[in-house]
């Protein structure tokens, strides 16, 4: 059998299977078992999350013979087609490559026809975004009034490119980056299922090039299967991706921080005889910078990171934050800059050289150097501390997590409440404002909204609205708009209630006050209504 490459064999078929996602898979699962459908669904998210292969899930629970279910049996006729790629009543476009209006309007002719055998007809348009203005038109107007057959999904990684419009008829979920422990993890199952030998910093750096795409690692894995003939070690995976080993760069850093010139020389001139690509190289070492100042804040995130502990804390431990900031800036300017040197070797080298005779020259005094020493043992008493003290606090996060994990809790009063909370930009917050809670089921969160608001918010406010209110909830919820008339318990409403109260209130105040009564009998005159405004710190 000819070799199929590792992102298609373990492509999961299954919500089980998919890594990561949870607050996706969750609100899907759970729509699909209590069948609630909806006829358009946007999934966004950066390259390789998953977002095509989570679209040919929901096709199959659509379809699967054994009937409408979250799990689809992967066996029935439908299930195995789908996995195939040959199921006729799916539509797998790809955007990027059929923008025109035509071809849009050829796809969305085949929607009034009836499904074959099928359920429904899916249609999954990859790369929405890249559609023409005409083409997004013609499809809106499917959208608006779609056959009760035809299940819509659209896939972005650019969301704030899809017209308002459009987004206001999907259900929209933004799928994550994965983490590198994620990433690893994965990593680990399948080349352990393959046979594949490998050492835990080899998948490391593995999972760290992926920059959060499954895909992309399991693409990476596959060429260091075939470089590293089916043994995967940490210093071939380095000549692989033209980088050094982490400890390598551990040392740079080490050697940049404690002055010790001539050993970073020497450690350069062995850099040199490598084919190493210094760009990246040079990300390696704003990475671990970067580290080192996350580090710094919060010890706990080492192990979040899969970082070796012993070597980046003691990193970290031994410069100041600012200091962490210079290099940092040092090595960014370097990055950009490093092409324009005679050589981009030496360009490396005189920014490693600029970070050392940057960092202030106190250090090499016996005196500040045991006060680092002192500091250290107080930073690691601290951290010490710290983590002792973080483990009460994170087992009552995780009650109220668990208390949270429901949206019972929310009505439109709340609703309000969290609204007037939400740290938004005042665009937003404004366009928001119009927006009433209708409902929450499970996951997600339904509003309603007045079809020309709805109109304006794109994807930039749907996806602050989203971040803000996830964090104001502490939970991770889906939120839809429905189009509708704005309601009385909007906020924007509510706003303007009390502000008419207000006036109110102050016009009685002023009509009823003596001395006011006074003038207007002895002057004679009237009170000018529109000239009262309420004071606003009310
Ligand atoms: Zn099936």
């Amino acid at each position: 059998m000819s070799y199929q490459v590792l992102a298609r064999k373990w492509r999961p078929n299954s919500f089980a299977e998919v890594v990561g996602q949870e607050h996706v898979v969750k609100a899907l699962s759970n729509a699909l078992d209590s069948n609630k459908i909806h006829q358009a669904y946007l999934f966004s998210g950066t390259r390789g999350v998953g977002k095509t292969t989570l679209g040919r899930i929901l096709t199959k629970c659509l379809n699967c013979e054994e009937g409408l279910q979250s799990s689809p049996c992967n066996k029935c006729q439908a299930c195995e087609s789908i996995n195939e790629g040959r199921f006729i009543d799916f539509q797998e476009v790809d955007a990027a490559s059929r923008r025109g209006v035509e071809e849009t309007q050829q796809l969305l002719e085949t929607v009034m026809h009836m499904p074959g055998s099928s359920r429904y007809k899916v249609y999954l348009i990859d790369e929405v975004h890249m559609l023409s203005k005409h083409s997004f038109n013609a499809l809106l107007k499917t959208l608006e009034e779609p056959p009760p057959h035809v299940v819509f999904i659209l896939a972005t990684t650019e969301p704030e490119n899809v017209p308002a419009t459009v987004l206001s008829r999907c259900l929209q979920f933004h799928l994550k980056n994965l983490t590198p422990t994620q990433l690893s993890d994965r990593l680990k199952e399948v080349l352990s299922e393959e046979g594949i030998k490998y050492d835990d910093e080899s998948i490391n750096q593995i999972s760290r090039a992926g920059r959060g795409s499954l895909r992309d690692c399991l693409t990476i894995a596959d060429q260091a299967i075939a470089f590293c003939n089916a043994s995967l070690t940490d210093s071939l995976i380095s000549e692989m991706l033209g980088t050094l080993p982490y400890d390598k760069v551990y040392e740079l850093i080490d050697c940049v921080i404690n002055e010790k010139a001539d050993k970073l020389v020497k450690n350069l001139r062995e850099i040199s005889s490598l084919s190493v690509d210094y760009q990246r190289l040079m990300d390696l070492l704003l990475e671990t910078l970067q580290h080192m100042a996350i580090i710094q804040i919060s010890p706990e995130t080492v192990s979040d990171l899969n970082l070796p502990s012993e070597d980046i804390i003691p990193l970290s431990e031994s410069l100041k934050a600012e200091e962490i900031q210079l290099l940092y800036q040092i090595g960014l300017i370097a990055k950009r800059d490093m092409d324009l040197a005679p050589n981009i070797g030496d360009g490396f080298e005189m920014a490693l050289l600029r970070m050392m005779s940057f960092l202030p020259e106190e250090k090499e005094t016996t005196q500040s150097k045991k006060k680092v020493v002192e500091d250290k043992a107080e930073l690691k008493e601290e951290t010490i501390s710290k983590k002792s003290s973080s483990k009460p606090t994170a087992t009552t996060k995780n009650d109220t997590e668990k208390k949270k994990n429901s949206l019972a809790f929310l009505d439109s009063k709340e609703w309000n409440k969290i609204f007037n909370s939400l740290k938004l930009g005042s665009g937003t917050k404004q366009l928001i404002s119009h927006c009433s809670f209708l409902r929450a089921e499970d996951t997600v969160i339904y509003f309603s909204m007045p079809k020309d608001k709805l109109e304006i918010l794109n994807g930039t406010h749907r996806e602050k609205f989203q971040d803000c209110i996830n964090a104001a909830l502490d939970f991770e919820c889906v939120i839809f708009f429905e189009e509708g008339e704005a309601l009385e318990s909007s906020p924007n409403k509510t706003k303007q209630k009390k502000k008419a109260k207000r006036l109110n209130k102050a016009s009685e105040a002023i009509k009823n006050d003596p001395a006011v009564k006074n003038i207007l009998d002895s002057l004679g005159g009237t009170i000018i209504e529109s000239s009262i405004t309420p004071k606003e710190s009310q």
